[in-house]
């Protein structure tokens, strides 16, 4: 999707504070942190959001709780504990149609359905 923000950051068309890459999966800092850390997991092909996953991008999608916990990890969250969350379309408040979770951690994260 030419369009597409998250595409372009893909394609390093934008720049991002980049955390992790392979083939199929990017990770870069959320431009607007609302955690100490707040990072977002991405798949590189576009997929506008959990509805919308081709098996190709489930497969991808199905290692990102594993990476997840790797970075998680890797920021010192292990033992104070850390969030990944994906928003659904508009009551969700989906905001960017390119799937993708956010990792969050580093403070208390309040209440289940707030990010
Ligand atoms: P959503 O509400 O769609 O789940 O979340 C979209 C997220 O993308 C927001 O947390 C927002 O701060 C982040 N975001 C929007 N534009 C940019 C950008 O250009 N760069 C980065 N790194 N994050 C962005
Ligand atoms: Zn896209």
């Amino acid at each position: 999707m030419s369009e597409c923000l998250f595409c372009k950051i893909a394609r390093k068309e934008i720049p991002s504070a980049l955390v992790y890459e392979d083939e199929q999966l990017l990770v870069f800092k959320d431009i607007f942190p609302q955690a100490p850390v707040h990072l977002l997991i991405i798949p590189k092909a576009h997929c506008g959001g959990l509805s919308d996953q081709t098996p190709e991008i489930a497969a991808a999608t199905a290692r990102i709780p594993q990476l997840a916990a790797k970075l998680a990890a890797d920021h010192g969250l292990q033992d104070s504990g850390w969030r990944l969350v994906s928003n659904c379309g508009p009551d969700a408040g989906q905001v960017v149609f390119h799937l993708h979770f956010h990792l969050l951690g580093g403070r208390p994260l309040g209440g289940k359905v707030c990010l």
